[in-house]
């Protein structure tokens, strides 16, 4: 038989929850706080706020709290501001413990009315009673002996894993779910929310259905893992007579070359292959945000991939990039950046004298103003775009050629100066004012006359993992490349005065934000992505 028999939900149970909630749709975006949130939990958030805003409901934003050894107010804190920096509101915050009162009650109701158990066995026991759909010996004792031993289970009188509540379904069912799932195990662990109070706390299966119900909750949706759960879902609510959402299930966002799971994030953060939870190469939305990706751009990517019930693809990552890019296009102003610079003299410049260039601050949008910046005799451009042999396709400097300084004047290198192991150290050249009708045109960087340029630290990423999927050996697969570090770029006046978040476009180099460890001598940028997609980033 299929083990999902039976749990159809049908246009009636609707009808209910809207004459019950008054004809108003509520939905709940329910983490666990054992981490951070991550990418694909924006995808969580886009449907049950989204669903709720777009019928003028509301969305209760839930923490799913009953595994205190795993969770904590740092996490707690940090979901509620990732929630909030994508600009979802919830109705409401609340937390699993603060019914904890109430599901300990229908659990007595549960036990009253036949359908849990106070049992023994031990993990190994219940996992082999399961797969061979054997009853525990336990399961057939009298209301009251359970009455009394799950509250002596409350009292702290078992030690911990000796004695549990079971739900009572029935072990020979097709689906594994209805054999007798855990309602209540003994846990001597403090609780960030409620304290020491209980020593017992209600598991996942028995909690989330009841909460949804507690709530109101119209539509419950989840991601497809919990298909095969529905069933016990409804079950649970049904024996205990309460009020039953609809659970719509759908598929779990996965993206090439990373590992969206809190257990598999926090791995990282704790073996140190990461700088912590907001290493710009990590998938949390911690990262997200600090290498530079805006609300915007990530709403949009959820819009665009919207409810799928396909599992097992991954998404690519470089959608997310086109939409970074879509989204900066109109907001990052343009500034100059050389990452590896080569000075460059200009022989026939007036003595002393600095111009004022004048630039566009978002070229396509006349609105968006302009900015100034200096340039005077001496001036950096990439290494990379000089070359000592020039070719046709080539449209950077070399030795007798005249190319453009982007926004500025041409120039023609007349003179090449190396060290003694022949690495170029400086160019002369001689720069013409009437002349600057290029359509190419390098970038550059200069100050003003007698000052020295902004030094910056630029830090260029890559993926984390080299494969686009990865499987169970997936730490095997981290890219040793994944942060280029540059320590010495030079950079134009427009970036002095950055705050942490503020966004660039280095003219030809990418997108770039500051980030959080920029000090009053150096500014860090990160590259949040590159300005084209391209293989070798
Ligand atoms: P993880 O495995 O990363 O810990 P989880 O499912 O245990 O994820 P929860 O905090 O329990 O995380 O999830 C909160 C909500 O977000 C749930 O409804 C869950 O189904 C959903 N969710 C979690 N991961 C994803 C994902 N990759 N794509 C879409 N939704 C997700
Ligand atoms: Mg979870
Ligand atoms: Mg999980």
């Amino acid at each position: 038989p299929d083990p999902k028999e039976n749990v159809q939900n049908t246009p009636d149970i609707l009808a209910t929850h809207l004459k019950t909630t008054g004809g108003q749709i509520i939905t709940r975006f329910p983490p666990e706080p054992n981490g951070y949130l991550h990418i694909g939990h924006a995808k969580a958030m886009h449907l049950d706020f989204g669903y709720a805003k777009k019928n003028g409901g509301k969305c209760y934003l839930r923490f799913d709290d009953t595994n205190p050894e795993k969770e904590s107010q740092e996490y707690i804190d940090s979901i509620i501001d990732s929630v909030k920096w994508l600009g979802h509101e919830p109705c409401e915050i609340t937390y699993s413990s603060q019914y904890f009162d109430e599901l300990y009650n229908l659990a007595i109701e549960l036990i009253k009315r036949g359908h849990a158990y106070v049992c023994h066995q031990t993990a190994g026991e219940i996992k082999e009673g399961r797969e061979k759909m054997l009853d525990s010996p336990w399961r057939n004792r009298s209301v009251e002996e359970n009455l009394k031993l799950f509250e002596d289970m409350k009292d702290g009188k078992y030690e911990e894993g000796k004695a549990i509540l079971r739900m009572k379904g029935d072990m020979k069912h097709a689906n594994p779910c209805m054999r007798d799932l855990i309602a209540y195990r003994i846990k001597y662990h403090a609780h960030p929310v409620s304290g020491d109070k209980w020593v017992i706390y209600p598991s996942y299966d028995y909690t989330h259905c009841l909460v949804d119900s507690l709530e109101n909750i119209t539509h419950s949706l989840c991601t497809l893992e919990f298909e095969v759960r529905r069933l016990s879902y409804n079950w649970l609510i049904d024996v205990l007579g309460l009020y039953r959402p609809v659970v719509w299930e759908y598929a779990r966002l996965n993206l090439t070359h990373t590992v969206l799971s809190k257990r598999k994030i926090i791995t990282l953060v704790n073996t140190k292959v990461v700088s912590g939870w907001d290493d710009p190469r990590l998938s949390t939305l911690n990262a997200f945000r600090r290498k530079g990706y805006t609300p915007e751009c990530i709403n949009a990517f959820c819009e665009t991939i919207g409810v799928t019930r396909t599992n097992n693809t991954s998404l690519p990552y470089e959608l997310l990039e086109f939409h970074a890019r879509q989204d900066l296009n109109d907001k990052a102003t343009r500034a100059m950046v050389v990452l590896d610079p080569i000075k460059v003299v200009i022989t026939n410049f007036p003595e002393g004298t600095t111009d004022d260039i004048r630039v566009a601050n978002i070229p396509h949008l006349a609105d968006a103003g302009h900015h100034t910046v200096p340039f005077s005799s001496v001036v950096y451009i990439e290494r990379a775009d000089f070359r000592m042999v020039d070719s046709s396709d080539y449209f950077g400097l070399a030795p007798n050629k005249e190319i453009l300084l982007k926004y500025a004047y041409n120039i023609r290198c007349n003179e090449v100066i190396t060290d003694a192991a022949g690495k170029v150290t400086e160019l002369r050249v001689t720069y013409d004012k009437t002349n600057a009708n290029k359509t190419k045109a390098i970038h550059w960087v200069s100050s003003r006359h007698g000052e020295a340029p902004v030094p910056v630290e630029i830090r260029l990423y890559d993926h984390l993992f080299l494969d686009e999927d990865l499987g169970d050996d997936w730490l095997q697969k981290i890219n040793p490349k994944s942060l280029e570090v540059i320590p010495n770029a030079v950079a134009d006046v427009t970036v002095l005065g950055s705050k942490t978040y503020t966004r660039f476009q280095f003219e030809r180099t990418g997108y770039f934000c500051c980030d959080k460890d920029s000090t009053d001598s150096k500014l860090v940028f990160n590259r949040i992505t590159s300005l084209k997609e391209s293989k070798e980033k």
